[in-house]
């Protein structure tokens, strides 16, 4: 017989969690003003909120931490990171962030001004809330086949080459700062990018001298996709198709609370000396001195750590495959899902799921709320609440999809918890056809709203 997959690590230490009743749930999810953010984890069963800083750290990391060196200026930890950060994607130049978020507005003071446009395939909300902050424009040039959840294709992170060719073409290269491209793509599913793609962009950067830069988050994953999707990788190891993907761009921003496993911690990563001196100024500002950059030293030990387990093969192929078989439960249920199944998470599509509530009603969010009603189960809307209003006209803007998100946090649950949240969500659709009313909105922020949004019953 071929031997079942396993995972590739055993278990050292455990958190109780506690299920609760469902009038409890009723309670405080109405004193929540039905957003999920604003519950208390101790509310929560299974937490599929986010995989950001919610992954478990090894031995081996905690070992790292007790190493740190907390010295203001020149700690071993910060040459450890960036001897880590060399030696996996390449960069000469990094600056420490406390977050990806930060690293975003610290590369962004230097590279983006007012009325410039950032093409690439979908960005990230932050990445996309510092460019509008900036008065500047996010275009979006993800393939069209990522829209469609129905459609089986092995890239969905993809960008459309002649969607990014227009923008090139049409707009000055003096207000086209950079092509960003998020590794894997968040907001179409967790959908890699292709390497024979980022070369397509590449060489277009190059026709129209614009620099390229990766939002790399969950490199890694997507270099796990690469690896076992597409042609003439299979025989390469992860840190060589991740060396290959880093060598096409000019330099990355980094959520260390992704694919490299740590609760707390970002990065920068350059190529040239320049802009490194340039976002010193800003890091300095923002975050830090350049050597700790908002992280203390046992903190950017752990990240260094995190870095080489984070793109092992036989670690991520535990990840994928977890986050693939809570996919494969929910198809077994008929629950329409983005397919095929994202690395960090499964999206359900919640506009076919829950047909009977209006897009004015924020589909996504009613179905995250049900689920929670249902299991304690948080996940998190990816739909209209997020896509926020258009800075411009201050209108709701609609997307294409309206998307429960459950993430998985990494080497957290076990298999278990997945047939818990999936039983749990095929009971909300058993009875879907009843659900014919969402939520309306009765107090939001002006910018990110979804964090702090607050809603009742429509
Ligand atoms: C999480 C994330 C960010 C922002 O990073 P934080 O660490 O949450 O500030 C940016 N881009 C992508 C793709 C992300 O997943």
């Amino acid at each position: 017989m071929q031997l079942p997959f396993a995972e590739s690590y055993k278990i050292k230490m455990v958190e109780t969690i506690r299920k609760s009743r469902r009038e409890e749930r009723e309670k405080w999810i109405s004193a929540a003003g039905y957003n999920l953010f604003n519950l208390k984890s101790e509310q929560v069963f299974i937490d599929l909120l986010t995989d950001s800083g919610t992954g478990a750290m090894s031995d081996r990391q905690w070992s790292e931490m007790m190493l740190g060196d907390e010295s203001y200026a020149g700690a071993s930890s910060f040459y450890k990171l960036k001897n880590a950060i060399k030696d996996i994607t390449g960069f000469e130049y990094f600056l420490p962030t406390h977050q990806g978020r930060a690293a975003e507005n610290v590369l962004f003071s230097v590279l983006i001004k007012e009325g410039d446009l950032i093409p690439g395939n979908a960005h990230f909300d932050t990445t996309k809330g510092h460019i509008e902050y900036r008065k500047a424009f996010a275009v979006d040039c993800t393939i069209d086949e990522a829209y469609d959840t129905t459609i089986e294709h092995p890239y969905k992170g993809n960008v459309d080459v002649e969607k990014l060719e227009k923008v090139l073409r049409e707009n000055p290269p003096s207000r086209i700062p950079m092509i960003l491209i998020t590794l894997t793509c968040n907001t179409s599913g967790g959908q890699p990018v292709s390497m024979e793609n980022l070369k397509q962009v590449r060489s277009l950067a190059d026709k129209y001298g614009i620099r390229v830069f990766f939002d790399s988050a969950r490199f890694a994953e997507n270099a796990y996709f690469i690896k076992t999707r597409e042609e003439g990788y299979r025989n390469k190891t992860i840190r060589e198709i991740v060396h290959e993907m880093f060598s096409l761009a000019d330099g990355m921003t980094m959520s260390s609370k992704k694919d490299a496993i740590v609760n707390m911690g970002g990065f920068i990563g350059l190529r040239d000396e320049e802009t490194f001196r340039k976002a010193s100024v800003f890091n300095i500002l923002f975050e830090g001195y350049i050597t700790y950059g908002g992280m203390a030293g046992r903190d950017m030990n752990a990240l260094a750590q995190g870095l080489y387990e984070g793109t092992e093969y036989d670690y991520l192929e535990t990840r994928v495959k977890q986050v693939e078989y809570l996919g494969n439960r929910l198809i077994e249920f008929g629950i329409p899902i983005q397919r095929p199944v994202g690395g960090h998470a499964v999206f359900v599509d919640a506009g076919r799921f829950l047909t009977g509530v209006p897009r004015e009603e924020f589909v996504a969010q009613t179905l995250a709320v049900q689920l929670y009603l249902e299991g304690g189960v948080r996940g998190v809307e990816i739909g209209a609440l997020l896509a926020d209003r258009d800075p411009v006209t201050r209108r709701n803007r609609f997307p294409k999809l309206e998307l429960l998100r459950l993430t998985i946090p990494r080497r957290v649950y076990t298999n278990n918890h997945m047939d818990y949240v999936a039983v749990s969500l095929a009971n909300v659709f058993e009875r879907r056809t009843h659900i014919t009313r969402g939520m309306r909105l009765i107090k939001e922020a002006p910018i990110m709203r979804h964090f702090t949004v607050e809603l009742m019953p429509a």
